[in-house]
């Protein structure tokens, strides 16, 4: 009987060490891979959850997951220092990281190892004011209480092109607030900032919320500034939110606005990418149903259209075999 204490024990060793054994293996056959996206209620969590969905689904030997994040820029840069395999990044945050002309945001300069995957879906720059702010043109925002974002996101850095095309300073904003993303709806509805701003495609979930909780507005950016940043800049292009997409805007708002984009690196390895892109473009239907601003998406366009950086070679390879290319 005081035998059996020590026998069971040795037995329970044996089998850990065997569970163990196996655990190594399975683990060196794994790959991880991570993919950057943005606020839990903006539309780039749902392609990062998306396509790991489906690479899960179709790869037994890759852990895909995509968290969240602080948007395009933050992606950029992890990508560069080699903290995420790939992300998703707004068309003109990919030409400036590619091309290394905004040292503010990407401060170890031209990322030539960024490669392009494919676009995704278009990402109006989005205005939504509180309807007792009195706010109806960009010009309005002067003097108001306005979130212009949080370090780290594309839309932020858009904002900040857009203040510097009109020769404004932070300062022409009583109050400039740096909230995420996915905590704009509620301090737009809370009183807390009179405007909010983000550049995200339609329907999103954060635009849905600011627009149901409280009563607000959508608000058109147009004008002679606009007209030459799009004209100037190949990654930006005139846009509409149509009418009736929120609540309390039923006309066509007019405005400008850049693509999604679906990025990595030369770090990351011919294999793994073309079976990212192998995963959604097989199962491309699957794909589109899983967000409605994914539900226009062409396969000729995501494989051409807000691309600046060159081609990953195992997007590529997939795109040939397709015939696509
Ligand atoms: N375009 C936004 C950014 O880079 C993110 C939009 C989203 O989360 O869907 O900051």
């Amino acid at each position: 009987m005081k035998f059996m204490p020590l026998k069971s024990t040795v037995a329970g060793l044996s089998v850990a060490a065997l569970l163990a054994g196996a655990a190594a293996s399975a683990q060196a056959e794994e790959k991880f891979i991570t993919i950057g996206t943005g606020g839990q209620t903006g539309v780039y969590y749902v392609v990062g959850q998306s396509v790991c969905k489906l690479v899960n689904r179709g790869n037994k030997d890759i852990k895909c997951t995509a968290p969240s994040t602080g948007g395009s820029v933050a992606n950029l840069n992890a990508i560069a220092n080699g903290e995420q395999d790939m992300g998703v990044a707004q068309s003109d945050w990919q030409y400036h990281a590619y091309n290394g002309d905004t040292p503010d945001k990407f401060p170890n300069g031209a990322n030539k190892d960024l490669r392009a995957v494919f676009s995704v879906h278009p990402e109006p720059f989005t205005v939504v004011a509180r309807k007792d702010s009195g706010i109806k043109t960009f010009d309005d925002l002067k003097g108001k209480r306005v979130n212009v974002g949080n370090p780290g996101s594309g839309a932020r850095g858009t904002m900040e092109v857009l203040m510097g095309a009109l020769g404004w300073q932070m300062s022409d904003f009583k109050l400039a607030a740096e909230l995420k993303s996915a905590e704009q709806a509620a301090a737009l509805c809370d009183n807390k900032v009179d405007a909010i701003v983000f550049t995200v495609g339609h329907p999103s979930g954060t635009i849905k919320e600011a627009t149901t909780s409280c009563e607000s507005v959508l608000i058109p950016v147009t004008g002679a500034a606009i007209d030459k940043l799009v004209s100037d800049n190949a990654y930006y292009a005139k846009a509409v939110i149509p009418g009736g997409t929120y609540d309390g805007t039923d006309v066509d708002v007019e405005t400008f606005g850049v693509g999604a984009t679906f990025v990595s690196s030369t770090k990351t390895d011919e294999d793994t990418v073309y079976k990212v892109v192998k995963a959604v473009f097989d199962n491309f239907d699957r794909f589109k149903k899983l967000h409605p601003a994914f539900s226009n998406l062409k396969e000729s366009n995501m494989i051409t259209n807000n691309l600046s950086a060159p081609l990953h070679p195992g997007a590529v390879k997939y795109y040939k075999e397709k015939g696509w290319m």
